[in-house]
This record gives C-alpha cells, structure tokens and sequence, in this order.
C-alpha cells in the first residue's frame, strides 16, 4: 500500500517533467523571438513536425536514442537535463514545504530561475520581465505571509540586491570599458532580494562562492592557453599557501607567504584583464540561481 506522501510525491515529479519540458521551449523561443502557445513542435533541423510519443518527457529521448526520429539529427541534451533538473528541484520542493503557500511560490521562482539560467547559459540572454514577475510575486508573498513587516523587509532587500549587484558590474570599467556584468543580473539579484528580504546578503554571498567554483577553472584554463603561464603558476602557488594554512601551519611565514602570493595574483589577474578585448559578460543568472536554491533547501 502506498502511502499519500509518496503518491502526491509521485505526481509532483510527474507534473516537473512535463513542465521541465514546457520550460525548454520556453528557453529555445525566448531566443528565437517565435510565440510560445503557438507553432507545434517540430525538428529545428528537417521541419518535420513531432508525433506525440516524440513529447514524452525524458524517456522519448532514451527511446529515440537523442536523435531526431524523421532524420536523425542529434537532439540537444538540454532537453532531458531540464526535464530532470525541473522534476528534481519540484520533489524538493515538495519534501521540503509540504503542500502550502509557500510550495507554490517556491515552484514558480523555481521555474522562473529555470528558464532564465538556460537562456543564460545558452545565448548571455534573460528576459528581464520574467525577473520581474518574480520580485512581484516576492512582495506579494512576503506582505501576504508577514504583513506590514513582511512587505518592507522584501523592499529593503529588492534595494540590498540591485545595489549590491550594480556596484560589483560597474566596478567593471575600473579594469575595462564594459561593465563586470549584464543589465538583467540586477534584475534578477533584486527579485531574489524581494523574495529573501535582508536574507539576499547571505543568498547573494553563496552565489559568489559557487560561481567561483566554475569560473575560476575556466579562467585560468583561458589563461593558461592564452599562454599567461606566471597567472596559472601564482593561482597554484595561492591555492598552496591557502591549504597550507588552513591545514598545517598558521605562523607568520605561511601567512607572509599567503599575502604575497595573493597580491602578485590579483595584479596578475587585473593586468590579464586589461589586455582582454571583446570580453563577453560572465553568465551570472546561474550562480545567483545556485546561491537561492542553497539557501532555499539547505539553509532556511
Ligand atoms: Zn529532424
């Protein structure tokens, strides 16, 4: 016999992938420009339209073996992840606030963060309106959930979010003529401010630190081909005198040691970017989408 919990659990997976799949045409005719209710699903390669059992969420792409079934071009593997990071991040949700209010705003900043990471990732494009339907329905939330006090700390942490992010993208034409970051990071770190309140400090802190975890690789492997070999040598070196520190020995030769290393990195660093040019933005929405969600699921 299978208990009410698992059931609805079962049937809020369900509902994720369909809606994960909703969600990748969402991102593909954001970029496209093309509506979003109306043309049906068809291969963007051979035009042919897709049958129903070419819809089924994930398992049409194990079944087609991730090819088109009309003329075999490979299908995007964007396709599957979103559906089962969609339905992932729903049975959280689930686990998590139950069946409430709560649950449901969750679900839709849930899809929102969804559609803008995958529009990010693919073309550095968000759709600021979707970023301010979520700070909407983060003020409505916390006014209806808390009051007076509940709507004021949303419009506090709206301004901490824009704020803070827009120091950090201006401080781009410190090192360059462009700013650090695009227009809809603000956007987005206002709406997640509206939705967190003063908390958006703590949400935008876990963003930075996750977003180093895949920046930094890529960074110094670009610096690495581009020949900067001193900036990879300094990177290691710091990396070095940080674990050093931490692990081992805390004296005033390892902390000399990590002060310097530090400082000829950073100068090596700004130098690098300097000489860059055509520098596109940092896709940043995923981070700040990586930074809520820790806090929605680990920290809250
Ligand atoms: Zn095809």
């Amino acid at each position: 016999m299978i208990d009410s919990f698992h059931y609805i659990l079962f049937w809020i997976c369900i509902l994720g992938l369909c809606l994960g799949s909703f969600y990748n045409v969402v991102i593909l005719r954001t970029l496209s420009g093309e509506s979003i209710v109306f043309p049906p699903s068809k291969c963007p390669k051979c035009g042919n339209k897709l049958l129903f059992w070419h819809n089924i969420p994930v398992i049409s792409y194990i079944l087609l073996g991730g090819k088109c079934y009309f003329c075999k071009e490979k299908i995007s593997i964007q396709y599957p992840i979103v559906e089962i990071i969609t339905m992932l991040l729903f049975a959280f949700t689930f686990v998590k606030f139950g069946i409430s209010l709560k649950a449901l705003f969750t679900l839709f900043w849930i899809s929102c963060l969804i559609i803008m990471t995958g529009t990010d990732l693919k073309e550095q494009l968000v759709d600021c309106n979707i970023a301010i339907a979520m700070g909407i329905s983060g003020i409505i939330f916390n006014a209806v959930t808390s009051g007076m006090g509940g709507f004021i700390n949303s419009i506090i942490g709206l301004l901490i979010g824009v704020i803070i992010l827009e120091i950090l993208a201006r401080s781009g034409y410190l090192f360059t003529d462009k700013r650090a970051m695009g227009e809809a990071d603000t956007y987005v770190a206002g709406a997640l401010g509206a939705i967190f309140g003063k908390e958006i400090i703590l949400v935008l802190l876990l963003g930075f630190i996750s977003s180093m975890i895949f920046i930094l690789p890529i960074f110094f492997y670009n610096q690495y081909k581009n020949n900067n070999k001193m900036t990879c040598i300094l990177g290691v070196l710091f990396a070095l005198s940080v674990v050093i520190m931490e692990a081992a020995w805390q004296n005033y030769y390892t902390l000399a040691f990590l002060i310097i290393t530090g400082i000829a990195l950073a100068y090596s660093i700004i130098k690098n970017i300097k000489k860059v040019e055509n520098r596109n933005y940092l896709p940043y929405v995923p981070a700040l989408a990586v930074g809520a969600l820790i806090f929605l699921f680990f920290i809250v």
